[in-house]
């Protein structure tokens, strides 16, 4: 950490804040330049707050080198994560992965029919809410254990993994059996109770960004599961709040390359909630793709007109189908495949 001094800070000042760096714990080297002197602080120590400094007198500014987490960060792991799912596929390898189906499982025959759709399309993964975090209490809320079920069969007589969303804690063993991959939505992300518990399984988690969340903040919450013990963690950018109204949420794609600058561990890109528009999902699509995404996951409804949550940003099976296509000819040139 680099702490600025004020032209104006005494000598006693000075001897302050470098006493209060050593209580730390950190090794003080001072440069005394002709008008400002300027204090590195060297230490092992990532837990504090450089605002403590910033409200010491005669401080003009404090500037953090060192990342506030250590599993997640490229330090910890020189070689990118690449995690291996029950079937072989992998995420965070040359291969992009794409997670396809509806926002939530409605029906038996919705879900069969949705998992038979993208399976031929080109997709590994089937998702589907069976807990569903609405913002509306009257709405849709999912058809919980049942859901689990469908899902699970649906998948298996598609050949395709399962992935869904738990929202609290109770519900992780109730999963545990249905599904091959939890995911963590936007709105949990910093539910960090639930994080905790999910560094304690043994399946891999794709956490969710939160909807005001910081790439770091996002980085943060990941390291509270791997910090648990579990290692398999898959970053999604899903988009952020911001004060453009034409779409649903702002698909950060910088987050892309920024993630994959500061952490090992592979990013999913879900440009259906990242637009929230139908017809924008594949252009996002296939940019998450060029950015480097390591997995994409996409509505798809059988009818998405009819569908009890998300269907505007729903891609209809045959546009899937079309996109699925299009990765394929984007992917060679950044190098990887899709499937
Ligand atoms: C979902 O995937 O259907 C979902 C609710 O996502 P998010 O947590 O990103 O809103
Ligand atoms: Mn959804």
């Amino acid at each position: 950490m680099i702490v600025a001094m004020l032209e104006t800070a005494t000598e006693d000042q000075i001897q302050d804040v470098t006493d209060h760096l050593m209580r730390m714990g950190f090794a003080v080297h001072r440069t005394t330049g002709a008008r400002q002197s300027v204090l590195a602080a060297v230490g092992k120590r990532i837990d504090f707050d450089t605002r403590d400094l910033e409200v010491l007198p005669g401080v003009e500014r404090v500037h953090r080198i060192s990342a506030p987490y250590k599993l997640v960060g490229r330090q910890f792991r020189g070689h990118d994560t690449v995690i291996k799912l029950p079937n072989g596929v992998e995420v965070g390898g040359k291969n992009v992965v794409v997670m396809a189906g509806p926002c939530s499982v409605e029906s038996r025959e919705q879900i069969f029919q949705a998992a038979e759709q993208v399976a031929k399309a080109g997709a590994k993964v089937l998702r589907g809410g069976a807990f569903k975090p609405r913002s509306s209490p009257y709405t849709f809320q999912g058809m919980g254990l049942e859901a689990l079920k469908l899902l699970r069969e649906a998948g298996d007589a598609n050949g395709l993994l399962v992935i869904s969303e738990v929202m609290e804690i109770s519900q992780i063993e109730q999963m545990m059996p249905y599904v091959d991959i939890f995911q963590v939505g936007a709105r949990n992300m910093q539910n960090f109770n639930l994080l905790r518990e999910l560094g304690k399984v043994r399946k891999p988690v794709l956490m969710k960004r939160g909807i005001a969340a910081t790439i770091e903040e996002m980085l943060l919450s990941a390291e509270y599961i791997m910090s648990g013990g579990n290692y398999e963690v898959i970053l999604c950018e899903r988009g952020i709040r911001t004060f453009e109204t034409y779409t649903r949420n702002t698909l950060d794609i910088s987050a892309i390359p920024i993630v994959h600058k500061l952490s090992h561990l592979p990013i999913t890109s879900d440009p259906s909630h990242g637009t929230g528009l139908r017809d924008k999902v594949a252009p996002m699509a296939c940019a998450s793709v060029a950015a480097g995404a390591d997995a994409l996951l996409i509505e798809v409804h059988p009818d998405p007109d009819h569908a009890l949550s998300d269907g505007a940003q729903s891609l209809f099976p045959q546009q899937f189908d079309e996109l699925m296509g299009q990765l394929r000819m984007i992917a060679p040139a950044v190098g990887r495949t899709i499937g």
